[in-house]
């Protein structure tokens, strides 16, 4: 297994559910954790929380979809710890719509955080990591990126996990032998968190509201578990793609 204490991480989308529940399992085996998003009132009750219990862990106002904001929070965590070991590309929104209802302004949104934001935070850590010659990149995809319309509304969602599938196995063979930097494609199924509510149609949230009363949805530690499992891993082994569902999933 590889050792992890001391280690510094960031996790973009630590502001709640997935996120925030790496962050809580990262700090608690002994990781330097920067936890990223846009809402800083969350972070600092989530950095009170890890600090409660013995973590070290940096709050860092992050809009993904923004490369300048990328860049100045990964500077600020490589100052602080002076090392940059794991990304945790987190950070994801889910609207849902039909495509002819043509809400071009979602479609962007998702595009820019889904895809965009892996790609400006992977961008902004790789020269620390590619200096230090080892690292971590772990991509979140969805069962959504293997399959789509698993929900009616989710095809631009659905594509920005195709996307962030390609990317993450084109840079896992580019980058693992090249710079001895690791890469992992986490896909969960279904999750607990506030994602479903957010999706800006009301009837699709009771209907998410209402499958989880049905089926024992996923919990955001179980994927923070996958996590760790993958970053745990001996230095030797990528473990490239997780998919991670609940028993109960029908598809
Ligand atoms: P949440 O809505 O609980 O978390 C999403 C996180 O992303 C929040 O912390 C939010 O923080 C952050 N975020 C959104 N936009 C931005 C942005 N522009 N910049 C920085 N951070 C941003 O949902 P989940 O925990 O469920 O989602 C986490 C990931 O898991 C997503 O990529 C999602 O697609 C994926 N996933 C989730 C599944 C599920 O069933 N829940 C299933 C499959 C995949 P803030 O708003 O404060 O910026």
């Amino acid at each position: 297994m590889t050792d992890i204490a001391g280690k510094v991480a960031l996790i973009t989308g630590a502001s709640s559910g997935i996120g925030e529940a790496a962050a809580i399992k990262l700090a608690a085996a002994g990781m330097k954790v920067g936890i990223a998003a846009r809402r800083v009132g969350r972070l600092e009750a989530l950095n009170a929380r890890i600090a409660e219990s013995g973590g070290e862990a940096l709050v860092i106002e992050m809009d993904v979809a923004d490369a300048a904001s990328v860049n100045s929070g990964v500077a600020k965590l490589a100052e602080a710890y002076g090392a940059v070991d794991v990304l945790f590309n987190n950070a994801g929104v889910m609207p849902m719509s039909q495509i002819d209802e043509l809400r071009i302004d979602d479609w962007n949104r998702t595009i820019d955080i889904n895809f965009r934001g892996v790609l400006n935070a992977t961008a902004a850590v790789l020269p620390h990591m590619i200096k230090q010659r080892s690292g971590h990149i772990l991509n979140t995809s969805s069962i959504a990126g293997r399959r789509v319309n698993i929900a009616p509304g989710l095809t631009v969602y659905s594509a920005t996990k195709f996307a962030v599938n390609a990317f993450t196995e084109g840079l896992r063979t580019e980058i693992g032998p090249k710079h001895n930097i690791r890469v992992t494609c986490i896909q969960p199924g279904l999750v607990a968190t506030e994602l479903g509510e957010k999706t800006g149609d009301p009837q699709q949230a009771e209907q998410v509201r209402a499958f989880s009363q049905m089926i024992k949805f996923l919990d955001g530690a179980d994927i923070a578990d996958a996590v760790l499992y993958a970053i745990q891993a001996p230095e030797h082994v990528n473990v490239s793609e997780l998919l991670v569902v609940p028993v109960q999933q029908p598809v």
